[in-house]
């Protein structure tokens, strides 16, 4: 299974879950517009998205009902540009999906860990009465450099 592939199964069960709670049914074009996040570019413009869209004869309201959707259930974010007078991006939510952090208790130094196994085995568990939305994990200890210096 390829990364986005992999992405795309995760966010896609994200979103089964966040429209069944409201009570939402899963349609075909936000399966699409999602799958268009997890192709492999980074972020879109929604012109952009639009454009991609009409190939597969997804019309322009449909976009932006997808794009509103998919941002409420957290799985899409806005990155707004540094320009006033710049189009909004929007791109898959990171942080939303897998967050686990390292931080040094000596420097505070702080480096984000990928580590698929951990991802998979939270964001799949079944929860009781209980439906995830992202997690986040904090591990704490001492970096090599800290760990250097004390030997020192
Ligand atoms: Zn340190």
């Amino acid at each position: 299974m390829t990364h986005s592939e992999n992405t795309y199964q995760q966010s896609s069960r994200r979103l089964g879950q966040y429209l069944s709670r409201k009570g939402m049914r899963a349609s075909v074009e936000r399966q699409a517009v999602l799958r268009l996040f997890c192709s492999g570019k980074r972020s879109w413009t929604m012109a952009e998205l639009i454009a991609e869209a009409e190939e597969e004869h997804i019309c322009r309201a449909t976009v932006y009902n997808a794009v509103r959707v998919l941002t409420e259930a957290e799985i899409v974010e806005i990155r707004k540009p540094a320009g006033i007078h710049q189009t909004p991006e929007y791109a898959l939510n990171e942080t939303g999906q897998n967050h686990i952090r390292m931080i040094c208790t000596r420097c505070k130094r702080e480096t984000e860990l990928k580590d698929t196994g951990i991802t998979r085995m939270v964001s799949e568990k079944k929860y009781r009465n209980f439906v995830m939305s992202r997690f986040e994990l904090t591990v704490y200890g001492e970096c090599k450099v800290c760990r250097k210096k004390q030997r020192e």
